[in-house]
């Protein structure tokens, strides 16, 4: 037996003599005894710990073949996938005005027509192959509620279609918050509304300044009431969009939303994401934050360390670390927008050369487009963070370098922070 080959090991001041033994292939985290860790070097492990060791991976046969086993580890993983995800962008139209959007010029009067809504049912019914379990969707806009009407009739036709196959259906709505009243939440429950995720970017003074309505007015205290108004019926995420300016006024909100009641058994998760540098005219949509992780700038993994400190610390819930492919390598994830134009990332949205396929004609092959497999390389293969990295974001590589020709190495901030989050999460343990 062997050390496995992804592992990072750290000392564990709290606990002198012990060490804490990441495995990012599986993100498990094992507290071991130095001697127990220094004896699977030297081949003397007691059968109770090797048998230990070896289901959490933290031991291998041999590690040669682990790293070669690395490179189907995706393949694996798709194929054995029993769920459908689909990001749906119902329009470009807003009620906000925010000074950050990315949608830009490409905002406007653009709705996904009743016809196309036909033709997205009729996709994912192709795709929802017998044998599967669940059906998901996230619905994204402009402002997915000035939709509402489209996500009511998607989701009660989805819904029943995958009650017919023994499946579940749900959807989640990424929204500004402020048309979710009581009612729409009831009305949406009934068809699988399982959670809504809404942008706070900052304490009321920041947050109106970065997120207004149209009008000018400020959007802060209508979304607060919104969340107070539905956080008995729904799952609440609070996400937010930070700069190397205003992240320290997270924590003013934060403090505000615990005088406010806002406390984590009303509030299901919290999850503050740096905003990202645009390329010239870009048109991806706003509210899409995933994978800015991967700015490596020692402001952002200091900001980003501290801000979910602060989270935890107060008992909100944040994920995890955990092994996340870019999107594009997940084969059942797909984008969708208004147009029926089908992409494989939210940031790629409207960006010619990306599209991945359209709602009449089907997906085509889009592994050259997105650059699939871009971490199978000796250097990805070889690194410890593989598993949680994958080659990094696609979006970030274009946006750096106008191509996704390149990977987006993670390594400065998985060396910068990877030890601080877990010592996070072992000191503010929840569910998980
Ligand atoms: S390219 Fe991949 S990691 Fe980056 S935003 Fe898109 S799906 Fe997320
Ligand atoms: S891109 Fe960098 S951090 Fe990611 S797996 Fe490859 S070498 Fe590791």
């Amino acid at each position: 037996m062997q050390v496995s080959h992804y592992l990072k090991v750290f000392p564990f001041e709290e606990r002198p003599g012990q060490l804490l033994v990441y495995s990012t292939k599986k993100a498990s985290l094992l507290l071991l005894k130095e001697d127990i860790y220094r004896s699977i070097e030297k081949g003397t492990l007691s059968r109770a710990d090797e048998e230990l060791l070896l289901k959490h991976e933290i031991i291998v046969p041999d590690r040669e073949e682990e790293k070669r086993d690395m490179y189907g580890r995706l393949d694996k993983l798709n194929a054995k996938g029993s769920m459908m995800n689909v990001s749906v962008f119902l329009n470009m139209d807003c009620n906000f005005s925010c000074v950050y959007c990315y949608e830009g010029d490409m905002k406007g009067k653009l709705y996904m027509s009743d016809e196309t809504a036909g033709l997205l049912i009729d996709f994912i019914k192709e795709k929802f192959t017998p044998g599967r379990k669940s059906l998901n969707i996230d619905f994204y806009g402009g402002e997915p509620l000035l939709s509402s009407g489209l996500i009511k009739y998607i989701s009660g036709r989805l819904k029943s279609f995958a009650g017919s196959r023994g499946a579940t259906y749900t959807f989640s709505l990424v929204t500004n918050g402020s048309l979710f009243k009581r009612q729409v939440a009831e009305e949406m429950l009934k068809l699988g509304l399982k959670g809504i995720k809404v942008t706070l970017d900052g304490p009321a003074e920041i947050h109106d300044r970065y997120r207004p309505f149209k009008s000018g007015a400020g959007s802060f205290d209508a979304i607060i009431r919104n969340i107070k108004e539905t956080c008995d019926l729904v799952r609440i995420g609070i996400g937010g969009n930070f700069d190397r300016e205003s992240y320290q006024g997270f924590i003013t909100l934060l403090d505000y939303l615990e005088r406010e009641g806002l406390t984590p058994d009303r509030i299901y998760q919290v999850k503050f994401g740096p905003v990202m540098k645009r390329p010239e005219g870009d048109t991806s949509p706003a509210d899409y934050t995933d994978g800015f992780m991967s700015v490596n700038e020692p402001w952002l993994v200091e900001a980003g360390a501290l801000l979910r400190e602060e989270v935890l610390k107060r008992g909100y819930y944040t994920p995890k670390l955990k092994p996340l492919p870019c999107q594009v390598e997940v084969k059942d994830y797909y984008v969708v927008n208004y147009d029926g134009v089908i992409y494989k990332c939210p940031a790629f949205i409207g960006r010619k050369g990306f599209a991945a396929g359209n709602l009449r004609d089907g997906v085509r092959d889009y592994s050259d487009t997105y650059r699939t497999g871009i971490w199978k390389n000796e250097e990805c293969i070889e690194c410890v963070y593989l598993p949680l990295c994958f080659g990094g974001c696609r979006y970030m590589a274009y946006v750096r370098d106008g191509s996704v020709n390149n990977k987006d190495c993670k390594k400065p901030y998985f060396d910068a922070s990877l030890e601080t989050l877990i010592k996070q999460d072992i000191k503010y343990r929840r569910k998980g």
